[in-house]
This record gives C-alpha cells, structure tokens and sequence, in this order.
C-alpha cells in the first residue's frame, strides 16, 4: 500500500471538490481490501442515495469513503440525514473509511476504518436544515460523532505510525462482528457501556466505576427507569462475547 496520491485521475476535471473525490476514491479503488472476509479488493459502487461508495465483490460489505484535506476531528459532516438514519435502524449501516489527505503533498496522512455495526443513533447527529434561502432548504445532513465510538471501533489503518497489516485489522473486525446480528437498540446500549469501560482507562475496574456514569447514561437513555440493571446485562453480554472477565464481588477485567 503506497500513500502517495495519483493528479493524473484528476485530468479533465475542473471543479476542486470532483477533482478531490476522483484522486481519494483512485487511491482507494486502488489498495483498499475487503477487512470482513478474504476478498483483496473492493469494488466503486453508484448508490442513489450517496450512502455506499464501495462494496465487496464477494461477501457484498458495503462501504462509504469520506476523504478531507484537513485533520479529521471529532465530528465528520456525512450525507444526508435521512438515509442514513434508516439504514442505522434497519442495521444496515455502511461501514466507514475516513481518509485525511494532504493536498499539496498528494498523499494520504491518516485512514480510520469503522465498521458498520459501531454506527448506533447516538452517533449520528442532525444537522439544522439549511436556511430558507438556501437551493436545498428543506434538506438536512448529518454529522458522524467520532467521539461516541468506542475505541474498538475506529480502526486506525493508516497514520503517522504507520500502516496496520491486513491481517490484524481483520482480526480486530472479526472481534466484534457479532454485533452485526445485534438490534439497534440493544446495541446501542452495549456501546455506550463499552466507551464507558474504555473511559475508566484500566483493564481492572469495578461495578462502582461504571455505576458513576450512571447519570450520563440516563440522559442518553431519558425513557429507560433501571439503568444500573441495564449496566449489569451489558457487563454480561460483554462477558459472554469474551470483551471482559468476571472477577467476582464486582471486579472486572477487560481482555
Ligand atoms: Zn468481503
């Protein structure tokens, strides 16, 4: 996987944004793999929607691209809000590649991978509709809330460090690719108590380390009365995928 950038795809553009997405998406077309099955390429894909870019040829993973010349933030503006939103209650997400690149020297500086089934409601924001005066007043786009993810989540593939080898980045894919049969809802609580854990930041920790983002979680979660029960099954599920140990008398490691 080389980082440099092709111009030459860009010939016969003119506007900077077509020129953008041609020498992102060549590059792209050009190294990415498939990170949910054996396959070594994916393959441009015309969504309607603007929701996937990409796909794979043989398990049929879905993928959208969103390159930026400037660093990539917590929050990255998406396409529109509605489909999206849809596809994330249906369970169909797309998974993501976020690409920073740097324009003058034509290269690629850093690319996040997030797998689909990360993608929960809490992590799309909508935006304000555009202004009244606006072409497309009535239309609303959404922001992906980097931040919301758990770590295990945002695959760093490329950066200043270096380049992840395929193999473990499948291998990262696979640990938690389970969560792709899981419903929005109930996955939706299992990663919010999954970015709590990562947030105490050590791998032992107890019961009352995550009852004291039981606040937090409430406000996230306005209609639901028990949250420390809502913890405990989500400690459990973890446990049962193998994410986290019991340790008894409400200690806990991670794995
Ligand atoms: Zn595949």
């Amino acid at each position: 996987m080389g980082l440099k950038l092709d111009i030459r795809l860009a010939n016969g553009y003119k506007s900077p944004s077509q020129r953008a997405r041609r020498i992102t998406e060549g590059w792209f077309a050009e190294n990415a793999y498939c990170p949910a099955c054996p396959s070594n390429k994916l393959v441009p894909t015309r969504d309607n929607t603007r929701v996937v870019d990409f796909i794979c040829p043989s398990c049929k993973a879905e993928f959208q691209l969103k390159a930026k010349s400037t660093p990539l933030g917590k929050k990255i503006r998406d396409a529109a809000y509605q489909p999206m939103i849809e596809r994330v209650l249906a369970n169909r997400s797309p998974h993501f590649v976020f690409m920073h690149y740097d324009r003058n020297a034509l290269e690629v500086r850093k690319v996040l991978l997030v797998p689909g089934h990360f993608i929960t409601p809490s992590v799309i924001e909508k935006c304000k509709p555009l202004s009244a005066s606006a072409r497309r007043h009535d239309w609303v786009g959404c922001n992906i809330l980097l931040d919301k993810i758990p770590p295990d989540g945002r695959l760093t593939v490329v950066s200043h460090e270096g380049i992840l080898p395929q193999q473990q980045v499948r291998q990262m894919w696979k640990r938690f690719s389970w969560l792709g049969k899981v419903l929005p809802e109930s996955r939706g609580w299992l990663m919010d108590v999954l970015l709590c854990i990562r947030r105490i930041g050590k791998g032992e920790f107890t019961l009352s380390d995550v009852y004291k983002f039981e606040n937090e979680l409430s406000l996230m979660h306005p209609n639901n009365r028990n949250i420390r029960a809502k913890i405990r099954q989500q400690l459990q599920l973890l446990r049962d995928k193998g994410i986290i140990r019991f340790l008894g008398r409400g200690r806990y490691i991670t794995v």
